[in-house]
């Protein structure tokens, strides 16, 4: 049983490993490094930089914790960017490690669908294209920046998120262009790093379709860092002039910085890689999988930002996972239907490494009315938690929405402290059908921020009357 995976990202060799410990030959096509934009481009050189920011903010906040720290923090770029690239490549030599345990065989070259299942790869080094053939093929070439096509981004003062990680210079004036997950994690990073930082975003709210209070919430906590907001605008024309660049709003504002970062989201990378051509059905740009990951061709499966969605490393992760065991599942199923497994992605969290943090699971309170669930909420803030005020860090709440009657829980929305790690309790629970009772009279240590979470699951069970 072979199979070939296309695309080394998180996806990807999640896939590829899984597939090897199910007992299948496996061949992991990758045309850069292991790892992928996660590891490369993406969540971890992004959480590494903000930890530096972190670090800068609690050092101009010293004399609130009783300290004095002579001057204040500046930012040595090289030694940023040295810290970045040292995280980055341990974290990719313990994926070529996991490879080589699993006896994946990596091919390192620019890999293209020749057939349905047949992977031509053109390897790095320029050698002659070989031709690897599976009984399955799993597609994993993830997505690219999205280009705005009125923004040039050959000009020098243009950027994407790639060149931001490149940390090539901290700018002193910059215009983020969207108000997503992305441009507000870089807008924090930079106004921690002490540059003038605008956010242009063509909704009216950051954060598009993230419940009101968590929105309402996060702006202003950026608002009062120093970060100014255009929302309901846009970006119409970015024009050069030596070092600087001029961005013209659609409002007719013109605004000015050293650099325009363009991230306005990320699309499926998905072109001139054979995909249509081999039979495989598209939605724009975006590989057309049903809920086991099988695209419209036999023994070809897809997963990770490749098929849009939820675009996230841990969700390309378990996709990838899935697909390999339907995949192996599949080859070896003989006369009768395999079983074949699907993704609940109404348990998988979804966290935002702003200051403060937000991290939110399922719906809201408007997306369960929009699914005809009779919800409540019910909130509690961290500003009367002991460890939050002791960490000086008692901004923001936990917002839990059950079902009434039942207290089964829909969802959650944390803004505040250690939010990406606490949501996973309500992950847990929601997961495995627990209620906001179940919640409740589960002790929490003190003190924890999650003893907030308890009293949201409190008051929420007080009101689903569970
Ligand atoms: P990718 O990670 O994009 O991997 C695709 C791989 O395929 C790449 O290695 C690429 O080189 C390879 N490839 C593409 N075409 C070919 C080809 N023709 N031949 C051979 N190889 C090819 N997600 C989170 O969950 N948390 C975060 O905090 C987070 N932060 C992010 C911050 C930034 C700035 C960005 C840009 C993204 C962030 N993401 C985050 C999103 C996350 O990185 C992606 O969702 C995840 O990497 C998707 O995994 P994937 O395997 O589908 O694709």
């Amino acid at each position: 049983m072979r199979i070939v995976v296309l695309g080394g990202g998180p996806g990807g060799y999640a896939a590829a490993f899984e597939a090897a410990r199910l007992g299948a030959e496996v061949v992991l096509v990758e045309r850069e490094r292991l790892g992928g934009t996660c590891l490369n481009r993406g969540c971890i050189p992004t959480k590494t930089i903000l930890r530096s920011a972190h670090i800068v903010r609690d050092t101009a906040r010293a004399g609130e914790f009783g300290l004095t720290v002579p001057g204040v923090a500046t930012v040595d770029v090289e030694s940023l960017r040295a810290r970045k690239e040292a995280v980055v490549d341990e974290l990719v030599s313990q994926v070529e490690a996991s490879a080589k345990r699993l006896k994946v065989r990596v091919v390192y070259g620019d890999g293209r669908l020749a057939g349905p299942r047949t992977v031509e790869v053109r390897p790095v080094c320029g050698a002659q294209t070989e031709r690897f053939e599976g009984d399955a093929v799993i597609l994993a070439t993830g997505s690219v920046p999205f280009r705005l096509p009125m923004i040039d981004h050959d000009l020098s003062g243009v950027w994407t998120s790639d060149d931001a990680i490149a940390l090539s210079e901290i700018p002193r004036e910059v215009i983020i262009v969207g108000g997503g997950v992305i441009g507000l994690e870089f807008a924090c990073a930079y106004v921690a790093f002490g540059s003038d930082v605008t956010v242009v975003e063509l909704m009216e709210q950051v954060l598009p379709g993230t419940d009101r209070r968590v929105v309402k919430a996060i702006q202003a906590a950026i608002e009062e860092m120093g970060v100014r907001f255009f929302l309901g605008n846009a970006v119409e024309s970015v024009a050069q002039e030596g070092d600087r660049v001029t961005a013209t709003l659609r409002s007719g504002e013109t605004l000015e910085a050293d650099v325009v970062l363009s991230a306005p989201g990320r699309m499926p990378n998905s072109a001139n890689l054979g995909y249509p051509e081999a039979g495989i059905e598209m939605d724009r740009a975006a590989v057309k999988v049903d809920e086991f990951f099988r695209t419209s061709v036999a023994g070809v499966w897809a997963i990770g930002d490749l098929i849009g969605g939820m675009m996230l490393a841990h969700v390309a992760e378990e996709e990838g996972v899935v697909a390999a065991r339907n995949a192996v599942a599949e080859l070896k199923t003989v006369g009768a239907a395999p079983h074949l497994e699907s993704v609940r992605y109404e348990c998988i969290p979804a966290c935002v490494y702003t200051f403060p943090e937000v991290a939110v699971v399922g719906s809201s309170r408007d997306s369960a009315k929009e699914r005809d669930i009779n919800a409540v909420q019910a909130v509690a803030k961290f500003a009367a938690n002991g460890k939050a005020l002791g960490e000086g860090e008692a901004e923001g709440f936990v917002q839990i929405v059950a079902e009434e009657g039942s207290g089964r829980i829909v969802g959650a929305q944390i803004v505040g402290p250690h939010a990406v790690e606490i949501i996973h309790e309500i992950a847990v629970a929601m997961r495995h059908g627990l209620s906001v009772r179940d919640l409740a009279e589960t002790v929490h240590a003190h003190p924890t921020v999650s003893e907030v979470v308890r009293f949201a699951a409190l008051d929420a069970a007080r009101k689903c009357g569970c």
